[in-house]
């Protein structure tokens, strides 16, 4: 489960979340929307770890994110970033990233990462590259595919399928969905996009202004929106 108790974020002295609080429950699929500086990123960074609040806490599995080990907390969560080329060391071929991160928990890590390329449409012939070689949406099925090899219970998507054609988009999540529901992993899914979270996700969360405006099942917010926000969201793709 991850619980996000109270917590408040600032960069410099402006104020970018505040008293933010909600659970999501193990197994299940939380979607956060909200404008582009609203600070869906910078909540996923704080649920993985990757920043620590001004005020709050963040619990994985009761666990304060500040208090795993590395290790052990990668075991526990894995995010796929907005920008996924930051998963890869820019000095290391994408292939070496991989088997290295395959052997912890495959015994044929090999199979495992063709049967993945296949999967995410990805040539294999990405794997002898450098991450500058390789296109913005090539980075980010690659990315999807490091964080599943680590197979974490908890999977953060920043954007996942924000640089692919709607096509292959339609697969991966589908694909996604699959291994979500297979290995009961928990997803947050975060997205500018409330048609495709709506699609992917049992909960929706609503970031404006700071602060958490809407939240509830895909139905609750689609059907009965309490805020003009998200009517407008929703009458843009109706
Ligand atoms: P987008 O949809 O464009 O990805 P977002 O909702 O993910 O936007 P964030 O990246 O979380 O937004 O950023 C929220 C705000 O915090 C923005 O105004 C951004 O400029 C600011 N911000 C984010 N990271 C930093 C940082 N490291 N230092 C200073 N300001 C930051
Ligand atoms: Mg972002």
């Amino acid at each position: 489960m991850i619980k996000v108790d109270n917590v408040s974020m600032r960069f410099k002295k402006r104020e970018v979340l505040e008293d933010i609080n909600f659970t999501v429950e193990s197994g299940t699929k939380v979607g956060i929307v909200g404008d582009s500086g609203s600070g869906k990123s910078t909540l996923a960074r704080l649920i993985t770890g990757l920043a620590i609040p001004r005020k709050g806490q963040i619990y994985l599995n009761g666990v304060k994110t500040t208090e795993y080990r590395r290790k052990e907390k990668s075991k526990v969560v894995q995010m796929v970033f907005q920008h996924p080329q930051s998963s890869f060391d820019e000095k290391r071929k994408i292939g070496y990233q991989l088997e290295e991160v395959g052997r912890i928990h495959h015994r044929d890590y090999s199979k495992e990462i063709k049967r993945l390329l296949n999967v995410f449409l990805v040539d294999a012939k990405l794997m002898d590259r450098y991450p500058y070689q390789i296109s913005g949406g090539e980075a980010q099925r690659l990315s999807i595919i490091r964080c599943l090899l680590l197979k974490p219970k908890v999977l953060i998507m920043d954007e996942p399928t924000s640089m692919l054609d709607v096509s292959v988009q339609a697969e991966i999540i589908d694909f996604l969905l699959r291994v979500q529901e297979k290995e009961k992993m928990t997803f947050v899914f975060v997205s500018h996009d409330i048609e495709l979270v709506s699609h992917v996700c049992d909960k929706i969360i609503i970031i404006d202004n700071k602060q958490i405006i809407e939240e509830g099942t895909i139905k609750e917010v689609i059907e009965q929106p309490k805020s003009t926000y998200t009517k407008n969201l929703i009458e843009s793709f109706e």
